[in-house]
């Protein structure tokens, strides 16, 4: 039993849910409609945030979280339900995956009583926004080596140092943070994972513009920003654990989806694509589309796998590596079938003019999925660990204490 899950007795039969939840998402999920540009996903976000309300009003957010923190108190058997059928529709709620895959599974597990009913039943309902704060620019695959620095002092912890590639930070309330709260001992002991409420003094928010004119993503400077002492989240110094457990989601997050049948959305959407433009016949391209109809296919049984494994209660273990490595390798495939299919506007495109936008805009934005929540490299040292067996990697630092680290600013 993980700490979401719930003993209460459901009141309604299994069929009885599954015709309330077909009936909401038919009403509902029909596609979010929201103003363009937004190239900083805001617009996108609001309408997201409007969807998971009435999600919430009808009664069907956080399937399997306590009642008493906004959840539905229901067994995981309701949760599958719902993933199965809001699958079968437009993903309304993709700018919420770190909030609601990542941010409410770890308050959910980890938080104390109270910041769990501080936080999450606003998290589940869409009314308030997360964002996950572990990248530094000299902390990435290594997050071990951050250098951002929580301090105690009287009441408060005092918060210096830098994240980046934080995505959706401009648009959050709040977010899950890791920071270095002891330098004296080696570097994976010393870390703590801390509540920030992203509007505090000191909190300095920079966009970083990105290849395909969007700004998602975040640097922001902590200067002196002061968190209550119970912002802490989990034990002291055990926020490695934590971090790692949280990667874990994440992991799950991007590569498993929410569906619990076989679905290849890459595959059907290149397939129809390519029948547009005249090109479902030519032989070199049905050879790719079959490529990763296949590899979609496989990355699908491993997610219903990932997904047995969390229905049995289990946390997300390095499988999820497998769902992410398989989705990162589905986006490199598909990059070179849609540049051949939107031809020479692949090059030069109008935006929103015709689906060369969208080919053009997805294959510049695919080469973040080798990079975004683990590198393809990380997920496969990962693998080769904890799944295989192989010898880990020689560390030399594991018993040297932080301070004496020749990592990031500490290097000169
Ligand atoms: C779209 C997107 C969204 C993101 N959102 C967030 C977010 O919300 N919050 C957040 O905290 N971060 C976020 N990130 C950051 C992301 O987690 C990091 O970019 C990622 O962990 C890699 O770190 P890095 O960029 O510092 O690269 P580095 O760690 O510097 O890696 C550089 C290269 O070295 C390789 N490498 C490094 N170590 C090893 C090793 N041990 N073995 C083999 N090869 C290795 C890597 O594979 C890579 O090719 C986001 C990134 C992207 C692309």
């Amino acid at each position: 039993m993980t700490a979401t899950d719930t003993t209460t007795t459901p009141t309604e039969t299994e069929e009885a849910f599954r015709a309330r939840c077909q009936a909401f998402l038919v009403e509902h999920a029909t596609g979010l409609t929201f103003e363009l540009p937004d190239p900083r996903g805001a617009n996108e976000l609001a309408a997201a945030k409007v969807f998971q309300q009435k999600v919430a009003a009808a009664g069907l957010a956080g399937v399997t979280y306590p009642k008493q923190y906004g959840g539905q108190g229901l067994p995981k058997s309701y949760d599958r339900i719902w993933r199965e059928e809001y699958a079968e529709h437009h993903d309304m709620t993709g700018q919420l995956t770190i909030s609601h895959g990542m941010c409410v599974p770890m308050l959910a597990e980890y938080g104390t009583d109270e910041q769990k009913a501080t936080y999450l039943a606003d998290a589940i309902a869409g009314r308030t926004v997360w964002c996950q704060m572990f990248s530094e620019p000299g902390a990435g695959s290594d997050v071990a080596s951050l250098q951002t620095r929580a301090v105690l002092d009287g009441d408060e912890w005092t918060l210096n140092g830098q994240k980046v590639w934080t995505t959706l930070a401009h648009v959050s309330d709040y977010g899950i943070i890791v920071a270095r709260t002891d330098p004296d001992v080696p570097k994976h002991a010393g870390i703590s994972m801390f509540i920030v409420d992203m509007s505090a003094p000191g909190v300095d928010i920079r966009a970083i513009n990105q290849i395909d004119g969007g700004q998602h993503f975040n640097e922001i400077f902590f200067t002196d920003v002061r968190l209550p002492r119970d912002a802490l989240i989990g034990e002291l110094n055990a926020g490695w654990r934590l971090a790692t457990a949280m990667l874990m989601y994440e992991r799950v997050a991007i590569g498993t989806g929410s569906s619990s049948g076989i679905k290849t959305p890459t595959s059907d959407f290149l397939i129809k694509t390519a029948r547009k433009h005249g090109m479902l016949d030519d032989a070199i391209t049905r050879q790719e589309l079959m490529k990763i109809y296949a590899e979609e296919t496989a990355k699908s049984l491993v997610s219903l796998r990932t997904r047995a494994e969390l229905k049995a209660g289990m946390t997300p273990g390095p499988g999820g590596s497998l769902g992410k490595l398989h989705g990162a390798k589905i986006a490199r495939m598909s990059r070179s079938v849609m540049m051949n299919l939107a031809g020479p506007a692949s090059a030069a495109w109008d935006v929103g003019a015709d689906d060369a936008d969208r080919l053009a805009s997805s294959t510049l934005r695919s080469f973040s999925s080798n990079i975004a929540g683990g590198t393809d490299e990380i997920q496969k040292n990962i693998i080769g660990d904890r799944v295989l067996g192989l010898p880990r990697d020689i560390a030399v630092d594991r018993d040297v204490a932080f301070k004496d680290l020749k990592v990031g600013t500490q290097s000169s």
